[in-house]
């Protein structure tokens, strides 16, 4: 911070909330508490693996594969088959078959059924799921075993409940699956994406195609295991693993009948103008607003923006990539926020004291640092934790910018990082009118003492998800999606069965 003065005994003072200065914190989090390592053992994961197709694993047709590291080590985890269009157009078929002779057969209680197979098992096998989340996409192991996991299994017990009563979700109008649905997800929340996408879809009545991403298949193959235990029928989800090239294949197939997208605006409206499919649904990007009101209890909004933006390395669809701050309180948060910061622990994902984790890829750590670089040359005031971070790996230290203008590149574009772009606002329309300046609308926060000032500000907001003193909370009732260019369409919720069934 550029307001740390030095006394004549050479601490760091800093000012203080009540005018006067006090010493910096100088606990450090890291060097205080020793490691604790997850074990890894529990994870096996085979030198190569093939698709998820018609209940077995297979081969490519074309023999091709490619390497799933480890972002934290650099270090490769095994290979997987690379998805042809062979593939892909094989994999449908057994969907298509599998809906025919099958699933849309079944009567709804035993769709149901499986659904609560699969959760259940996925929380017997919480602890192989949440160690491999980690070593494949970096992210820290209490996140993985918290967030990501309970949350997967969460969704498949909600719309295990759904599947019978789907006649009661739409005021007595009769539904009916819409077929075969094609899922492409990012390798944010790899698994908790998968089950986001095949959870609402199964219970519904559809058969699926799943795509993962390119750097984080390992997770959706292992569920692929949980649903040979489970003994869903073949066919009823298949799992095709590859790049781009893969998903473009499935999103422009003539014989899905939806396709369910997460992932970049840019990929989003590519699949827009070339899928055949009747149905489209798009979770794209966003750029949410986390505004601060004076008012509120500050150390709790500085745990929020940290959770906001910092969770996940920032490789979150709905942080809180824009703080907008009450001016008057600016000073005080900045200082609570600067002092965080330098306790955040960045390193080993599967340390359980760590709190950021390794950036999922040297590409996105590419993406990031030119923002960062972006930021500077906009002229905005960079600030980073001082913490050493490991040689090895990809890694990006917490970061913020103040003096950040409107049209700066970091408050208008998805960073996709663990950087926050500090603004001001003086009064509650500026807040509005600044939170909904962004091509965006996916999510935002605000922090306040005042009930009336939230729903004031609800009701005026483009944003589909808006916490209020809290942030990045989930349940699988609750829907979620955005507004503007951060898609269509909803999941989550009896929302989320919409997007999977033609009502009538
Ligand atoms: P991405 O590049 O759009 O990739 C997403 C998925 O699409 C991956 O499986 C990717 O495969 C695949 N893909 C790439 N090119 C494709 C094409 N031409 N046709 C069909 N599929 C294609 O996005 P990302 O960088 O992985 O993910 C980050 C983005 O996802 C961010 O913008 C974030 O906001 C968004 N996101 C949104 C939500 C939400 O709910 N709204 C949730 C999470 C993430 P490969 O990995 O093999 O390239
Ligand atoms: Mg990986």
């Amino acid at each position: 911070m550029s307001k740390t003065k030095t006394t004549k005994t050479g601490s760091a003072q800093v000012p203080h909330e009540n005018g006067r200065t006090r010493p910096a914190l100088r606990f450090d989090r890291a060097a205080a508490y020793a490691p604790a390592p997850e074990a890894s053992d529990i994870v096996t994961i085979k030198a190569r693996q093939g698709h998820f197709i018609d209940g077995e694993f297979v081969e490519s047709a074309e023999g091709n594969s490619f390497e799933t590291i480890n972002p934290a080590t650099e270090e490769v985890l095994g290979e997987v088959a690379k998805g042809s269009a062979e593939d892909v157009d094989r994999a449908v078929k057994a969907a298509r078959k599998a809906y025919e002779k099958v699933w849309s057969k079944l009567p709804a209680a035993e769709r149901g059924k499986y659904l609560f197979r699969i959760s259940r098992i996925l929380q017997e096998r919480a602890r192989e799921f949440a160690v491999l989340e980690s070593l494949d996409g970096g992210k820290p192991i209490r996140e993985s075993r918290d967030v990501d996991v309970p949350l997967a299994a969460a969704h498949f017990f909600y719309y295990a409940g759904w599947a019978d009563k789907l006649d009661f979700a739409f005021g007595g109008r009769t539904t009916a699956p819409i077929g075969v649905a094609g899922q492409i997800i990012p390798w944010n929340f790899p698994l908790l994406m998968a089950a986001w996408k095949l959870a609402p879809a199964l219970a519904t009545g559809n058969t699926c195609v799943l795509k993962p991403a390119e750097t984080t298949p390992l997770t959706a193959l292992l569920l692929a295991e949980v649903l040979q235990q489970a003994d869903l029928p073949p066919g009823v989800v298949n799992i095709v693993t590859g790049f781009g090239d893969t998903g473009a294949a499935l999103a422009s197939h003539k014989g899905i009948d939806k396709v369910a997208f997460t992932g970049s605006t840019e990929v989003g409206k590519r699949i827009q103008r070339t899928a055949k499919a009747r149905h489209l649904t798009l979770e794209l990007g966003g750029k949410a607003a986390n505004i601060v009101f004076a008012d509120c209890a500050l150390d709790q909004a500085v745990e929020g923006i940290v959770n906001g933006i910092y969770f996940n390395q920032g490789h979150v669809c709905c942080a809180g990539s824009r703080l907008l701050v009450e001016e008057s309180v600016h000073d005080r948060l900045i200082q609570k926020l600067e002092d965080r910061i330098q306790t955040l622990i960045v390193g080993d994902p599967l340390d359980k004291n760590t709190d950021i984790g390794a950036i999922n890829s040297k590409s996105q750590l590419a993406t990031i640092q030119r923002y960062l670089q972006a930021g500077v040359e906009d002229g905005c005031e960079i600030h980073q934790s001082r913490r050493t971070l490991p040689k090895k790996g990809f890694w990006c230290a917490p970061t913020y910018f103040t003096g950040v203008a409107q049209s700066s590149r970091i408050a208008q574009e998805e960073i996709f990082g663990p950087v926050l772009a500090v603004m001001t606002f003086r009064t509650p329309e500026e807040a509005i009118e600044k939170a909904n300046n962004t091509m965006y609308g996916l999510s935002a926060g605000i922090w306040t003492d005042k009930g009336s000032k939230i729903f004031k500000m609800l009701s005026q907001m483009r944003a589909g998800v808006v916490w209020a003193n809290t942030f990045n909370k989930f349940d699988p009732a609750s829907p979620f999606g955005g507004y503007k260019e951060s898609g269509y369409g909803r999941e989550g919720g009896a929302h989320g069965l919409a997007a999977y069934l033609e009502v009538k």
